[in-house]
This record gives C-alpha cells, structure tokens and sequence, in this order.
C-alpha cells in the first residue's frame, strides 16, 4: 500500500515560507538589482547634467573663448571633475578633443568614429570610439551659446564606478531582505509554538474521544480559544461517555424489560398448546397474554413518541382549556390502575370552577398522564395522590403529590434523562422505559414552562409544572 506524506500545518507552514523565501529572493536578485542599477545611472546622469549645466553657466557662457583659449579654463575643470567625480571632455564641433581632464594632452578624433552618440543627451556603457578605456556612462551637452567653440561638453563616470554604488545600494536591500525573511521565520516559529502544539493537543485529543469517550481531559492550561475548546471538547467527551452509560443501562434495561413480557407469553402459549391448561382456566391465560401484549405495546409506543420527539421539534397546537378539566380526565382515564392498588386520587381544589390555561391540550394531558401514572406506580396501596393547581399572577401551578417510595436525592437530577430509572423503582415497576419524565420535560419545554420535582426517601414525591393563565 501507497503511503502518503501527511501535509500537516507546520509542513504547509514551511513549505510557505521557503516557497515565500524562494521567489522573494528570485525577484530581489533580478527585478530588484535591476531596479537599483537603473535608479543609479538615472541619478548619475542627473548629477552629471547638473554639473555640466553649473560649469557651462560659470565658466564657458562666461566669456566669448576659442577653441585655444577655453584651456584657460582646465583648473576650474580638474576642480569641478573631482568634486563631481567624473571625467570631463570638450569636444569641438569637428570631432578633436579640446581638452580632457583625464588627459591633458589628448588630440584624438572621435570623428573616426561613429560620432552619433554626440546628439543624445547620454549614454550608456559607452566608450566613445574606443577614446575612453572602459566602459563609461557619458552625458553630453552641446555648447550652443558661444560664436566662437562650436562643440560639446561631455561628463562621463565609469561603469565600475556605477556598479559600486548599486552594489552599495543593493546590499542596503539584501540586508534588509534577510532581516524581514529573519523576522517571518522567527514569527512562523512563534505562531507554530503557540498554535499548533495546542491544536496538535486538541486534535489528538479528539481522536482519542472518538475511540472512547472515556479518556483522559485535555489539559491545555491558557486562557485563550484553545484553553476554552479544549474545555469544551472535554464536556463534550464527558457529555458523550454519560450518554454511552445511559445508553449502555437502556439496552440492559429494555432488553430485560421485554424479555419478561416475552417469556411470560411463550410460557403460556406453549403450555397452552401442549393441552396443559384446564379449559376453564383457558381465559385467565388469555387475559394474562393480552396484558403482556399491551405491556409491549405501551412500551414501543413510549419509545417511539420519544425517537419522534427527537428527530422532529415538537409541534405544539396551543390553545385555552380548563386545566381542571384536563385533571378530572387523566384521573379518570387512570382509576382502573388505582383502584386495583386501593389508591385515592384527591383533586384540589375540589369545586369544579374551570380554571383556563395557554397551551396544547393534548400534550399537557400526556404529562399529567405521565406523573399521574408514576404517582399510582410508586405509591403504596390505601394511598392517596393529590392532583391540583395553585395560581401566582399570570402563572398556573400544577401539582401531583404522592406519599409514595420517594426518589435518593442525588438520583434527582438524572430522572428527566431519557431512560433514566432509579435503582430502587426498577423492583416496583417492570414497565418503565424511563422515558416518561423526558418526554414530559420536552413538551414542558416547548410550552417555554417549567417541571421541577421535590422528593424524600420513604415519604414521597411532587412533581410540579407552570403554565400561563388563559
Ligand atoms: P417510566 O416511564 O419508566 O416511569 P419516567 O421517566 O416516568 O420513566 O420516570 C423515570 C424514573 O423516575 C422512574 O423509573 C422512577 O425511578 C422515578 N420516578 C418517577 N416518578 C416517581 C415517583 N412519583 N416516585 C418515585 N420515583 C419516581
């Protein structure tokens, strides 16, 4: 099997520097040296013209000289060569080399050569015909205002001269470069010590969440993003792994609670097939199957409103309806289960004045269904149950109060998770799914309302809801 480079951050980090580094340095060497030696020759040039307008201004436009006399002027020349570092020629309008501070007995003719370059005010990598020894960068000015010496003034600087200079300058950006691509590297090191080894923790961390939620925390001790996501995936993996608990107790739970169903109607119909009951007992077996069954159905349907209530957001259908009303008919609905274990249900206030509230009727009906039918489960018999409401301004305040098991208060807070039972219930109650309580807080929950329980050990439970007033 092929295996892959893993292009991690700190490699694509890298591998944009260098690449970064590469072509900046591509374009400094070429484009930018470039730029720079063109900079310095047109600054040259400039510097050049100036210096031979300033000599043509004070000296030669000074007075009317000849072709002879203008050598009169070869001190104020060699001074002015120095100080513009440059060599200074005057040509005459018939090619001869007047004067040259350079050398001061030159009679060449330029003539003998393509004299052209004498038209253009400069240029480049020039040696006039072979007069100048090197290479030279020449700027030449035509003498115009003398009657008397028709010619040129040239100023010329060596390339090796200008070479120096831009290499000076040069080195001024190079310098400059390796410090920027210096401080980028240590800002990528800085950015990789400081973003990656947390993000390498978080990562790793994730993955060993997605093995098993049981991990160990993440421990990332900054106060910044990753500090924060790290807590965060650690609530997460916390969450997870007390979700996979209750899941893990669900499936034991329901496994076990429809295997005994199960088993009791096989037991049944087989003893029943093989001739072994009475037929006048025939019917008692009948009735037990037929509860057996209705256990399992009541069941799957608890389950399955719970898997709806899931995936879709409940859907409310909220109107006015008596509360009361809504109590004397779950009370009802629920009798036949209370009377079998001699429990009384006493609804308060007794007087039947309606009492109007905001909200889906049926679905608040299915709560006080779900705590009425809890009451009755865990209740002793020769008990009662209190079923009422309280009212507080716009607040409607219903209660079911038992004198039953009661519930451990630190199993309080767990029983309106999905398939949560308490140890001490499952004894009582084969039945629940655990899902009643959960059902019952996400339809308080749509109605925007509260559930909230208060509980002791051995002397029972209320459970209490709000609703708006109509
Ligand atoms: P189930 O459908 O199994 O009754 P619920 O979600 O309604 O599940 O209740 C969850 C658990 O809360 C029950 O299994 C029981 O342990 C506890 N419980 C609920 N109501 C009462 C009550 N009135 N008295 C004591 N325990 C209760």
């Amino acid at each position: 099997m092929k295996k892959y480079m893993k292009t991690t951050l700190g490699r694509k980090l890298t591998a944009f520097y260098l690449i970064l580094f590469l072509i900046s340095f591509y374009f400094m060497q070429t484009l930018g040296y470039q730029y720079i030696y063109e900079m310095v020759v047109s600054e040259t040039q400039e510097n050049l013209h100036s210096a031979g307008t300033a000599l043509l201004d004070m000296h030669i436009y000074q007075q009317a000289y000849t072709e002879e006399s203008i050598l009169t002027l070869r001190t104020h020349f060699n001074m002015a060569s120095e100080t513009a570092q440059c060599r200074i020629i005057i040509i005459s309008h018939t090619g001869k080399v007047l004067m040259d501070t350079s050398e001061p007995n030159s009679t060449y003719n330029i003539y003998q050569g393509n004299a052209s370059f004498l038209q253009k005010s400069y240029v480049q990598n020039f040696t006039m015909n072979g007069y100048l020894k090197e290479p030279s960068l020449c700027v030449t000015i035509q003498l115009e205002k003398n009657p008397y010496l028709n010619g040129y003034l040239v100023l010329s600087k060596k390339n090796s001269f200008i070479q120096v200079r831009a290499d000076y300058y040069f080195n001024i950006l190079a310098t400059l470069f390796y410090l920027i691509m210096s401080t980028l590297a240590v800002a990528f090191i800085c950015l990789y010590i400081f973003n990656f080894r947390p993000l390498k923790k978080l990562r790793n961390g994730a993955k060993d969440f997605s093995i098993a939620h049981d991990n160990p925390p993440i421990i990332i001790k900054s106060n910044d993003e990753y500090g924060e996501l790290a807590q965060t995936l650690n609530i997460i993996g916390a969450e997870l792994s007390k979700f996979e608990e209750y899941q893990r107790k669900f499936i034991s739970n329901i496994s076990h609670d429809f295997r005994s169903p199960l088993t009791n109607i096989r037991g049944y119909v087989q003893a029943m097939a093989d001739g072994i009951v009475k037929p006048e007992e025939q019917e008692k077996y009948w009735n037990i199957i037929l509860s057996e069954t209705d256990r399992l159905t009541t069941m799957t349907t608890k389950l399955l409103d719970a898997n709806r209530f899931d995936r879709d957001n409940i859907f409310l259908n909220i109107s006015d309806f008596d509360i009361q009303e809504a109590i004397r008919n779950t009370a009802d609905a629920l009798q036949g289960s209370a009377d079998k274990k001699h429990i009384v249900f006493e609804l308060m206030p007794a007087r039947e004045k309606p009492l109007m509230v905001k909200g889906d009727p049926d679905k608040i009906q299915q709560v006080l269904y779900n705590l009425m039918e809890n009451a009755i489960k865990f209740s002793h018999e020769n008990s009662s149950i209190i079923v009422g409401t309280r009212t507080r301004n716009d607040k409607v305040f219903v209660f079911v109060k038992d004198t039953g098991i009661g519930i451990p208060k630190e199993e309080l807070s767990r029983i309106f998770d999905r398939f949560y039972k308490t140890d001490m219930s499952r004894g009582k109650d084969k039945l629940g799914t655990g899902l009643g309580l959960s059902i019952s807080k996400e339809i308080m929950d749509a109605h925007k309302q509260t559930i909230d329980v208060v509980s002791t050990v051995g002397v029972g439970s209320e459970f209490v809801f709000t609703l708006l007033r109509a």
